[in-house]
C-alpha cells in the first residue's frame, strides 16, 4: 500500500500536525493526522503493525477513494483506465454546442482575431436546419440528457434572426422529448436590452458572458465601435439594465503581470453596486495564436488556453486570485480535470457560420483543422488525428497534476512547438497555486470558525 504518486499533501493544515490528502485522479479529499500520516509513509514496517489494525477502517476509506493504492503498477493502470474513459466516454449530462450564427460585429476591437478574414457571412437557413438536425442526432444517439448551446460570433446579436430560429427550434424538439435545453450568449454586450433578454429567456437563455477589458479608457481603446466610438459606458448601462432577468458574467482579459485595469474594473462595479450580483469571472492571459490567415500577428484568448509556464503569468493569477479573494468574489476551483476537447471523441464542439465543425474555438477559420461539418453524421480523418493524441504519455508518469492536465494545451503545443504531440507544462504554475486551491476547497467544505 502507499500514497498514489497523483496524491497532493498539504502539510500542517488546518493546524500544526494536520495534513489535507488530495488525489487529482478522483478529486478526492480528506483530511488526517499525523499518526495515520506516519503509517502510510511507512506502512511496510512490522513495528506499525498495531497501530496499522488501529486505522484500519480509515486506511481502507483512503484505499476506496483512490488517495492510497496497492503499488505503482495498479497507480499506473488506473491511470491509463481513466484517460480512456476521459477520451471515449459519454458524460451524458448535456452536450455543449458552440454556434457561430454570424462572423460579423459591430465593434473594431484591436486584437480581434476575425477582422482580417471578416467575410460578413450570416449562418443561412438551410445551414440551420443541417445544423440542428446533426445536434437532434448527436443528441439522440448517444441519449444526453440536456442540449446546451453557446451563442457565439462575431457579435451574435447583429444576426439575431439565426439566433431565434435555432433556440426556439431546438428548445421545442427539446422539450417534446424531455431533454433539458438552456443557452448562453456571449456577447460584446452593446446590444443587450431588457425587452430582447426577456424575449431570449422564453427560448431558454440562461446567461450572458460580456468581454470587458478594463475601464472606458481601456476598453474603448481596445473595443470601440465599427466606425469609431467608445462602448464602455452603453454596456455598463445594459448590464445595469438587464442585470435582475439574467446571470450575467464577465471576460477580462490581461496580458502582463500588471493587473491594476482588473482592480479597477472591480472597484468600479463594486462602486455601481453590481459587483456581487454579476455572475462568475473569467480572467485570461491573452496570447498569440494563428490570428486570421492575412493577419496572423494579431491576437485572440480562449479561457481554456493557458500557458503557464511563463513567469509574468504566473505572477498575475496569482495576484488576481488574491484581488478576488479581498473582494470576497467566488474563485473557480482551480484543481478540477480540463480534459482538452479536441483529444475527446465526445466532448463539445463548435459549428462556424458555414456549418464547419470544430473541437477547439482557437482554431477557427483554420479549415484543415476542422474536424467534420454539419452535412455529414461522421467526422473526418482530422478527428481522428486529434484523437490519438496522448500527449501525457511524454510527461513523466509520476507527475501529480497528471490526471488533471493530461499533457495541457494542444493548440499552445502546435504554436510553440509546430506540433501538436509534446506536452506544454504548467507545472511551476500548479506547484505554487496547487496547496492555494486545495485549502480553498477545504475552506469552502468546512468553514474556518468549525
Ligand atoms: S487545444 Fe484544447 S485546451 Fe487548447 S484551446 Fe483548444 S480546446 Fe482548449
Ligand atoms: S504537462 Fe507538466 S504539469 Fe501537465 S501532466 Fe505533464 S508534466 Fe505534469
Amino acid at each position: 500500500m502507499k500514497l498514489s504518486d497523483y496524491t497532493i499533501t498539504v502539510e500542517n493544515y488546518p493546524k500544526e500536525g494536520e495534513y489535507l490528502l488530495f488525489n487529482t485522479r478522483t478529486q478526492a479529499m480528506v483530511k488526517i493526522e499525523q499518526g495515520l500520516k506516519e503509517i502510510i509513509a511507512d506502512y511496510y514496517n512490522p513495528q506499525k503493525f498495531s497501530l496499522k489494525t488501529k486505522y484500519c477502517n480509515e486506511l481502507d476509506q483512503l484505499f476506496k477513494m483512490g488517495i492510497l493504492v496497492e503499488n505503482e503498477d495498479q497507480d499506473r493502470e488506473k491511470l491509463r483506465s481513466f484517460f480512456r474513459q476521459l477520451k471515449y466516454g459519454v458524460n451524458r449530462s448535456f452536450m455543449h454546442v458552440t454556434l457561430l450564427t454570424t462572423d460579423a460585429c459591430n465593434f473594431d476591437c484591436v486584437y480581434c482575431f476575425e477582422k482580417g478574414a471578416r467575410e460578413n457571412i450570416n449562418m443561412e437557413e438551410p445551414t440551420c436546419n443541417h445544423a440542428m438536425d446533426w445536434m437532434k442526432n448527436k443528441v439522440e444517439r448517444l441519449g444526453y440528457e440536456e442540449l446546451y448551446i453557446t451563442f457565439y460570433g462575431g457579435e451574435p446579436l447583429v444576426n439575431k434572426p439565426a439566433l431565434e430560429y435555432l433556440a426556439s427550434e431546438m428548445k421545442n424538439w427539446c422539450d417534446e422529448r424531455k431533454v433539458r435545453f438552456r443557452f448562453m450568449l456571449q456577447t460584446n454586450g452593446y446590444l443587450i436590452t431588457p425587452e430582447y433578454i426577456d424575449k431570449l429567456l422564453k427560448l431558454g437563455l440562461s446567461s450572458v458572458r460580456i468581454s470587458v477589458d478594463g475601464l472606458a479608457h481601456i476598453h474603448d481603446k481596445n473595443r470601440p465601435l465599427k466606425g469609431g466610438g467608445g462602448t464602455f459606458y452603453t454596456i455598463m448601462d445594459n448590464i445595469v439594465e438587464c442585470l435582475d432577468k439574467v446571470k450575467i458574467g464577465l471576460s477580462v482579459s490581461y496580458d502582463k503581470d500588471d493587473i491594476k485595469h482588473i482592480e479597477d474594473l472591480l472597484d468600479y462595479l463594486d462602486d455601481l453596486e453590481i459587483l456581487h450580483k454579476l455572475g462568475d469571472f473569467i480572467f485570461s492571459p491573452i496570447h498569440p495564436s494563428f490570428g486570421s490567415k492575412s493577419h496572423p500577428e494579431l491576437f485572440r484568448q480562449m479561457s481554456c488556453m493557458c500557458n503557464y509556464d511563463d513567469d509574468v503569468i504566473i505572477s498575475a493569477a496569482g495576484k488576481i486570485h488574491q484581488l478576488m479573494e479581498h473582494k470576497g468574489l467566488p474563485i473557480k476551483n482551480g484543481m478540477t480535470i480540463t480534459a482538452c476537447p479536441l483529444t475527446m471523441e465526445n466532448g463539445g464542439v463548435t459549428i462556424d457560420q458555414r456549418g464547419n465543425i470544430y473541437k477547439c474555438n482557437s482554431m477557427l477559420g483554420y479549415k484543415e483543422f476542422s474536424v467534420g461539418d454539419v452535412f455529414s453524421d461522421e467526422y473526418n480523418f482530422q478527428h481522428q488525428k486529434f484523437l490519438n493524441l496522448s500527449p501525457w504519455q511524454s510527461c513523466p508518469q509520476d507527475c501529480p497534476y497528471l490526471p488533471m492536465c493530461s499533457g495541457g494545451c494542444r493548440f499552445m503545443a502546435f504554436l510553440e512547438n509546430k506540433n501538436f504531440h509534446k506536452p506544454t507544462c504548467k507545472k511551476r504554475y500548479l506547484d505554487e497555486m496547487a496547496p492555494v486551491f486545495i485549502k480553498r476547497e477545504y475552506e469552502a467544505l468546512i468553514p474556518k470558525d468549525k
